[in-house]
């Protein structure tokens, strides 16, 4: 009997779901190997096919996406429940991803903006989502929408983490065999190597040692000579603090590291450790200096913690108007 698995979508782009898809031929190999029992987006599952398992009779359920509703924190649980491992997988599920950056915001500045002051509104009485309303037609409800973005595992145990903006397809396939084959790692252990992006990178060779930066540039400010380490020549790569496993694909393609793999596990704080490492490189032991370098780096929480705010030790901006925000856990 093939094992039975599960696939899962909480706060996604779907673009995880379609790295599923991008096995190409490859996903006819997984499908001979395991069953799918669930997956929503591709096929037309409902909840209570779900709820019809016993406990731990899936071999595992693989979950992408952060977790910011009550539905999404109660399917987390059920799929717990109903699989012997759960796949973190991608970076909004490992670590909170692009979705985590709105813990820069209050539940409420949220819905302001989406349902009172977006330029495009038609919405005059001002009306947001509620969770019980009544209408002629009958009750409605709606999930809570959570005060604050939470990883997958700030929400359930957590067995293996697969990271990636999407995962890249070969560690899809290498962790869905081994899955397969019985091979899988310890508890806890992240599917992709080890070792930081710059050991896989084409341009390690040419990748600064010593301080030698003397500004910073934004991907449409120069045309990047192909052969050389982007951050040598001021773009801001994430490379050194990053785990490896994508091939360096943007690389490839003249655009510096984002960080979309996450931490190595020597790593506490991911956003810290990439700001250290590019500011260690700054040319000048000139304190107002290296601030005002450091000062023309736009946006550094979208550039340190894209993928991993809720995982950091940050986890959230926090001030005053935080305390009304909402429905809190
Ligand atoms: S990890 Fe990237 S591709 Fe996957 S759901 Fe999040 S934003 Fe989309
Ligand atoms: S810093 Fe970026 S471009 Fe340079 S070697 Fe590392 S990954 Fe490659």
């Amino acid at each position: 009997m093939k094992p039975k698995v599960a696939f899962y979508w909480c706060a996604s782009c779907g673009g995880c779901e379609e790295a599923v898809v991008d096995l190409a031929q490859d996903v006819l190999a997984v499908t001979e190997a395991v069953e799918i029992v669930f997956w929503p987006v591709a096929l037309d599952f409902k909840r209570e096919d779900l709820d019809a398992f016993a406990d731990g009779e899936l071999a595992a359920a693989f979950i992408n996406g952060a977790v910011r509703t009550s539905e999404q924190e109660e399917m987390a649980e059920l799929l717990r429940r109903k699989a012997g491992a759960v796949v973190a997988f991608g970076s909004c599920a490992c670590h909170g991803g692009i979705p985590g950056l709105a813990n820069l915001y209050s539940r409420e500045e949220i819905l302001q903006c989406v349902y009172r002051d977006a330029p495009s509104l038609a919405n005059p009485e001002g009306a947001t989502p509620q969770l019980e309303t009544d209408m002629p037609e009958g009750h409605l409800s709606l999930p809570a929408f959570y005060d604050d973005v939470r990883a997958l595992d700030q929400v359930i145990d957590v067995d293996y983490y697969l990271p990636g903006c999407a995962p890249p397809t070969d560690l899809i396939r290498a962790a869905v065999m081994a899955l397969v084959e019985g091979r899988l790692p310890p508890k806890g252990s992240v599917l992709a190597p080890d070792v930081a992006l710059c050991s896989e990178c084409q341009h390690a060779a040419s990748k600064p040692q010593t301080p030698l930066i003397r500004g910073f540039k934004r991907p449409h400010e120069l045309l990047p000579d192909p052969d050389v380490c982007l951050l040598t020549q001021g773009l801001i790569c994430l490379g050194p603090a990053t785990r490896a496993g994508c091939g360096a694909a943007c690389i490839s393609a003249n655009m510096p590291c984002s960080g979309c793999m996450g931490p190595m596990s020597r790593v506490v704080d991911h956003g810290a450790k990439a700001l250290s490492a590019i500011a260690s490189l700054i040319d000048s032991t000139e304190a107002p200096e290296i601030a005002a370098r450091a000062g023309e780096i736009p946006d550094p929480v979208g550039t340190f913690y894209r993928y991993g705010l809720p995982a950091s030790l940050l986890h959230r901006r926090v001030y005053a108007a935080h305390a009304n925000g909402g429905p809190q856990r």
